[in-house]
């Protein structure tokens, strides 16, 4: 019997914190079994012969949405193979109760397992959820989501309460459907994740993220720009200006502080941003801050990103803040890079800025964008797997299952052709998505072939085989 199930010869395999060499990677039973300088092609029942390409542990990207426009299980299998596409093989997706989604509430107890259900056999990726905890009924089923689905991570949205605020109703919002979503809230969800993460966090971390924009600023910018303008993404921009994302940061460490949650701070988009979240790590040491962007916030300005279909929260931004968000991912301060994927139609965008969906799928992007602009700006091989693998597989109870390629790791690996170049258009993406902001864009470096648990998934451009995803509990246990 062969002593490999597949054998990757003759790459530069990427390991994260440790740099580019020249290896051969031996896997079986779906897991890296060797790493090794030269492993026998007969001791294997195929070879992928991956000479002069890169070999990477599958990118996770850790800030996806599912279903958010579109049917749960349509979208689940369409969006994974994008994913596929761009060397992700793990997607862990945003699901909260409130408009969009499935459109109800109610407790997880009864809505969780349906979101499961919907997905289950439908990915292409191994998939996760982070839950949005949107009632003060949900606040008590923290602990239950990660001991008994092993949901690891929640969400909470600073701006959703303007939401609230500018409902019809005076008695909670249609959007959220909830009575209270506010300060006092995320005060008593920071608590409840803090105790879980006490009691169950040994083997690996539970965590809150944030979505930081203020609500009463935004607020009142939106006004002042309907008003005087200007127009456009410009108008976007300051409609919900960085001095809204620099405040929610501040008031959301202040409760971090007091509670001792660990917490994400989610898709930061300007300089104000990055800068407040490097300084609340620097002067809350004792706290577990997480600072994350997006592929669109480092790839994309107003200028750049194509009108109101480039409409996102928080906006795309200046070639100041890019800039910035750049120098913050090279000098460290930043931990991941995630597309935020949001599959929707170009018709969802319409005419109207201020009616349009918020958000676009990039995730075919995130191993090819990194590789291509980070490659020109200097950024090494280590910090790009571990920008978009190994430090997303950290924050979020997957490493070292996922995250890395070490013996007894899940063998998720991408071989990428760093000579390949491809100009994006939503066909190259692979996503039901009908447009792409990121059109035009002269990118290089695409994977040949990604392969999930020792299966290649992906090949030469197509997706290969039915659905083979599996959801993950998190944290995981300890390698064997
Ligand atoms: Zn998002």
């Amino acid at each position: 019997m062969a002593r490999y199930d597949t054998l990757v010869a003759n790459g530069t395999v990427v390991i994260p914190y440790v740099g580019a060499r020249r290896l051969d990677v031996g896997i079986r039973d779906g897991r890296v079994a060797a790493l090794a300088d030269a492993l026998p092609p007969g001791e294997a029942d195929e070879v992928l012969d991956a000479r002069n390409r890169l070999v990477l542990p599958g990118a996770i990207d850790s800030h996806f949405h599912l279903g958010i426009y579109r049917d749960l299980a349509r979208d689940a299998e369409s969006e994974t193979a994008s994913a596929l596409a761009g060397g992700v093989t793990t997607v862990l997706s945003y699901f909260r109760t409130g408009s969009h989604y499935l459109g109800k509430t109610g407790p997880y107890r009864t809505i969780f397992p349906e979101v499961v259900a919907a997905t289950a056999g439908r990915a292409h990726t191994d998939y996760g959820y982070h839950i949005g905890i949107m009632t003060a009924e949900q606040l008590d089923e923290v602990d239950w989501l990660v001991g008994e689905h092993g949901v690891a991570s929640f969400k909470y949205y600073m701006f959703y309460k303007g939401l609230n605020l500018t409902a019809d109703s005076t008695r909670g919002s249609a959007y959220t459907m909830s009575d209270t979503y506010d300060l006092g809230h995320l005060y008593l969800l920071m608590q409840e994740v803090a105790a879980a993460s006490r009691t169950q966090g040994a083997r690996g971390r539970v965590s809150l993220s944030l979505h930081c924009e203020q609500a009463e600023l935004i607020r009142v910018f939106i006004e002042q720009v309907k008003y005087r303008g200007p127009g456009g993404l410009e108008g976007y921009h300051r409609s919900r200006p960085p001095l809204t994302e620099r405040l929610a940061i501040a008031e959301a460490l202040v409760l971090a502080d007091a509670t001792g949650c660990p917490v994400n701070l989610l898709h930061l988009s300007s300089a104000e941003a990055v800068a407040s979240g490097a300084r609340g790590r620097r002067d809350l040491p004792h706290l577990d801050i997480r600072l994350e962007t997006t592929l669109h916030h480092l790839a994309l300005t107003c200028e750049t990103a194509g009108g109101i279909v480039g409409k996102v929260n928080p906006p795309i931004r200046t070639e100041g803040d890019r800039e910035a968000l750049w120098q913050a991912v090279i000098d460290g301060r930043i931990d991941t890079v995630v597309s935020d994927h949001a599959c929707c139609a170009e018709e969802d965008k319409g005419q109207d800025l201020w009616k349009a969906l918020p958000g676009f799928g990039g995730t075919a992007l995130l191993y090819p964008y990194l590789f291509s602009e980070g490659g020109r700006r200097g950024l090494g091989l280590a910090r790009i797997v571990e920008l978009a693998s190994a430090n997303p597989a950290r924050a979020f109870g997957l490493y070292p299952r996922k995250g890395t390629l070490a013996p007894g790791s899940d063998a998720d690996l991408v071989v990428l052709d760093p000579e390949s170049q491809q100009t994006v258009t939503p066909e190259v993406l692979q996503s039901a998505q009908d447009f792409t902001p990121f059109a035009g864009m002269r990118v290089k470096g695409w994977p040949t072939h990604t392969l999930l648990r020792g299966r290649v998934v992906f090949a030469h451009g197509a997706v290969q085989g039915p659905p083979s995803g599996q959801y993950l509990k998190r944290p995981v246990p300890p390698l064997p």
